[in-house]
């Protein structure tokens, strides 16, 4: 989760890094397990956040997350897994931009992002969520995460991105182009499905 807004300390072009992230669809769809339904299904409200400091927690967030199934985006599980994140992540208690399946404990590939580019920055829920870089142009901002308490680091990442995901009610693929900190965020929240968190990634 990055808490506050990206600060533009410096604008490195042309460094050819490839997103290391949120690049392959190869992983298989799977239905969503019985264990999976029961912790989207356990209660209202907020879900628990996963952290590092937990053992059992801190497995799962360096585990890669899977793709749902058609079937699951229509489901009634799929509508309560995302509502659950947003307001896992809006809570006063978390007060985030972003968060990301693995965090709710869901290894799957789902990503709740604030959109500050679109007007009143609602949260959207985004499945079976993949993203690449677009340009070489990066920027520097301090990043922080729900799942490490109590840290902060620079890090550097694109500055523009394409975002791709299946539309939950046509369960069309969409692809769009996102700029600015709301693609510093995607990018953050999309890291966790591949198991890799921004401490990874913090500059020296
Ligand atoms: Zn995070």
């Amino acid at each position: 989760m990055i808490i506050d807004i990206i600060r533009r300390a410096s604008i490195i072009v042309a460094l050819p890094l490839m997103l290391a992230s949120c690049s392959s669809d190869t992983d298989a769809a799977k239905p969503l397990s019985i264990e999976e339904l029961n912790l989207i299904n356990d209660g209202e409200g907020q879900m628990r956040v996963t952290t590092i400091d937990n053992h059992a927690d801190s497995l799962l967030l360096r585990s890669k997350s899977t793709y749902f199934v058609d079937d699951d985006l229509r489901s009634e599980a799929y509508a309560t897994l995302a509502a659950r994140m947003v307001t896992t992540v809006t809570d006063p208690s978390q007060d985030g931009v972003g968060i990301a399946g693995p965090q709710v404990g869901i290894l799957r590939r789902v990503v709740a992002v604030q959109r500050f580019d679109k007007e009143g920055e609602p949260f959207e829920v985004y499945p079976n969520v993949h993203i690449e870089a677009v340009g070489d142009e990066m920027a520097v901002g301090s990043e922080g995460c729900l799942s490490v308490p109590g840290m902060r680091g620079d890090v550097e990442r694109y500055s523009k991105i394409r975002l791709m995901y299946t539309d939950p009610v046509s369960l069309m693929p969409v692809e769009e182009i996102v700029e600015g900190f709301t693609a510093v965020i995607f990018q953050h929240e999309c890291d966790h499905l591949d198991g890799i968190l921004y401490i990874d990634r913090i500059l020296e």
